[in-house]
């Protein structure tokens, strides 16, 4: 196996979800950043080799076609740890070597049609969701001041009672306090 790793131009990109904002993140617009280029080539012999011994019998480091490259890999790796973070909305960013494309528009629809429409859909969804809470909000609001309402009648009722009781000829005449209040039915008792 052989590693080479250098650092290069490359270009980091938003990644956030696009659907789930309102507007496109500045950030996915590509800006040119320094990411750390790093190949590994896997060699013939890194494949070949049991036991250190070829596929022919010939051990592998006297083979000389086991340490021809058999295919390589390429990583792109951030030079500043926190080039994995998008700068704007803090969420996820893409490394690549390359800036994104932009392709040539051959619909009658935009490019961004189905971002349109994922977001239409999540935007209904929300104030479907609005409209319900508003709704349960008014309900228990509604609740509540039905409640006031039984508590007012309770009160009535109790003053009714009070006022009745005090009313009555048999406790007015049973009472002392009651009867001072009225004393012209007093007087009309003792004339
Ligand atoms: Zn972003």
């Amino acid at each position: 196996m052989r590693i080479e790793t250098d650092i290069v131009r490359g270009y980091k990109t938003c990644g956030a979800d696009r659907t789930a904002m309102d507007e496109d993140c500045p950030g996915y617009d590509s800006v040119e950043i320094d990411v750390i280029r790093e190949e590994v080539h896997r060699l013939f012999g890194d494949a070949a080799g049991v036991n250190g011994v070829g596929s022919a019998g010939i051990p592998v480091s006297n083979d000389p076609w086991s340490v021809l490259p058999s295919h390589s890999l390429i990583y792109v790796k951030p030079v500043n740890p926190e080039d994995v973070v998008c700068d704007y909305c803090g969420g996820p960013a893409n490394l690549s070597l390359e800036a994104r494309p932009k392709y040539q528009r051959l619909s009658e629809q935009g490019p961004d049609e189905l971002i349109r429409r994922a977001r239409a859909d999540r935007k209904l969804g929300e104030r479907q969701t609005d409209a319900a809470e508003r709704q349960a909000v008014a309900l228990e609001r509604m609740a509540g001041a039905n409640s006031d309402i039984d508590d007012l009648r309770a009160q009535v009722a109790r003053l009714t009672a009070a006022l009745d009781a005090q009313n009555s000829p048999l406790s007015a005449s049973d009472a002392e306090p009651v009867s001072q209040g009225h004393p012209s039915r007093r007087a009309r008792q003792k004339a």
